[in-house]
């Protein structure tokens, strides 16, 4: 049963890196999230590689790991042709087919927006459950609002885009306290690309994110139901100073192929498809004629150099293969390659009902350890194996990689890009100054703040999706990446 009046507001700060918020509420800068973290917690938890907008909404929103639920990137080719359409069967969420994002998700994985009705979505990249009114910022309006800013690089004018968005939302609030709203401000990321993640730009935009909670309290003190009211804030992803732009893309067509990549997708019978997106990630496909992935060992002999090739390349931190459904093979210039496998756990460790709790990881050194553990891993739960990452440069990797790796729509080589470089050159209509979608720890760690005392310490974004599901006293559905923190 749900309890009765309750609304909670969801904010995401796209962009937004922990120390960043940390900081502005300790100047004094944010006074209502403040006095919200201040009942609760501000904490930092990490995301999901890639650690990009549009997959990174898909653990708060509904719990999962993005590739588990159809969206191994934020730009991906269709082998399957299951949902891209001819010639290119390419998917970018950068630009129109954004709208497509909703339909391209599996069914079976209910969103918040679904499940804790009703609902309101501002902006929000993945907004499946609202439509129409619901979802102010979504739609051919909306585009035709937001395509000027976003393609003469105004970031002055997306701002007012938002701010009308923002208006909307509160407009819900004040007619029909809806019992969950997700408001999600992009400005911050806009900033962070164009000025530095820490610049006074994205600064400035937190306090935009203050004062829209300043105006949910007062439409909810007016209203009688201030002490209904729950604030929580997270971060898709955060964000890396970057120097270095390599067209990945480049590197491919050097080993003599055709290679359809963004925005160029018209190429007559191509041999490989690069699908970068954050852009410190990147999917690789090649042998496009067949509709179903092949593993790595039927790859192998044909595509070792150019795999070689791909490890070698300064701009690449981390590359992995898929061996088979369960096993990839994750390697690094120098630090050598592993194996991760995830194994199905025996049923008595399965009675939590989540997707983690079903599995078990390993991590074994094959040349070495890329992932800069020390140490190898047999067994391990979703917990330890987070632990085991936490205190590294690449936090969550080993679930991470096992999860988009071997995914039926991941690329047969998935990069993550070095620190400082990220992997397309060309064609950005903003500059970028600062990069995301890697593996690394300034890209995957997300601020989380509740106005809750959780009652266990919360460790991935997927984990929000539940929580606010037994805070609003919803039941909470099995097979989810995420655990609730909240008892
Ligand atoms: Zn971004």
């Amino acid at each position: 049963m749900s309890v009765p009046g309750q609304t909670l507001l969801l904010i995401v700060a796209d962009g937004v890196r922990p120390d960043v918020l940390r900081d502005e509420l300790a100047a004094g800068h944010l006074p209502r999230l403040a006095a919200r973290a201040e009942r609760g917690v501000l904490t930092e938890v990490s995301s999901c590689f890639p650690s990009v907008t549009g997959p990174a909404y898909a653990p708060f929103m509904m719990g999962r790991f993005p590739a588990s639920v159809g969206l191994p990137g934020l730009r991906w080719y269709d082998r399957a042709r299951s949902v891209a359409s001819w010639p290119s069967y390419a998917r970018s969420y950068v630009g129109p087919e954004i709208r497509l994002l909703d339909d391209d998700l599996h069914l079976d994985a209910p969103t918040l927006l679904e499940l804790a009705t009703p609902s309101v979505a501002g902006s929000t990249l993945l907004g499946r459950g609202a439509r129409g009114v619901r979802h102010p910022g979504r739609g051919w309006a909306w585009a035709a609002r937001a395509f000027l800013p976003h393609f003469r690089g105004d970031l002055m004018g997306w701002r007012r885009v938002e701010q009308l968005v923002v208006d909307r939302v509160l407009g819900h609030l004040r007619r029909e306290r809806p019992q969950f709203a997700v408001m999600s401000f992009l400005t911050p990321d806009k900033f962070a690309h164009a000025f530095g993640a820490a610049s006074a730009e994205v600064r400035a935009s937190l306090r935009d994110i203050d004062a829209f909670v300043g105006e949910a309290e007062t439409i909810a003190a007016r209203g009688g139901w201030a002490d209904q009211l729950h604030v929580w804030l997270v971060a898709d992803h955060g964000h890396a100073d970057v120097q270095r732009h390599d067209e990945l893309a480049d590197g491919v067509r050097e080993h003599g192929l055709r290679v359809l990549s963004h925005p160029k997708v018209w190429v007559r019978k191509p041999d490989a498809a690069v699908m970068v997106g954050g852009n410190a990630m990147g999917h690789v496909y090649v042998e496009l004629p067949h509709r179903q992935r092949p593993w790595w060992p039927a790859l192998d002999a044909r595509w070792t150099e150019m795999h070689d090739a791909l490890v070698a390349r300064e701009s690449v931190d981390l590359m992995a293969v898929a061996v088979n459904a369960q096993t990839v093979r994750v390697s690094h210039a120098t630090r050598g390659s592993a194996l991760i496998v995830r194994d199905d756990a025996p049923a008595a460790a399965t009675r939590d009902g989540s997707r983690t709790g079903a599995h078990r990881w390993s991590y074994r050194f094959e040349t070495g350890d890329p992932l800069s553990l020390g140490r190898e891993l047999h067994g391990a739960t979703g917990e330890e194996a987070h632990a085991a990452c936490a205190s590294g440069d690449y936090p969550d990797a080993v679930v991470q990689l096992a999860d988009v790796v071997p995914s039926p729509r991941a690329g047969d080589f998935v990069l993550s890009a070095a620190s400082g470089w990220d992997l397309r050159d060309r064609f950005e209509p903003t500059p970028h100054r600062s990069t995301h979608g890697a593996l690394h720890r300034e890209q995957i760690m997300v601020p989380l703040l509740l106005d809750v005392v959780p009652t266990r310490a919360p460790l991935r974004s997927a984990d929000v999706m539940p929580s606010v599901l037994a805070r609003l006293g919803l039941k909470i559905p099995d097979g989810l990446d995420g655990r609730s923190f909240l008892g």
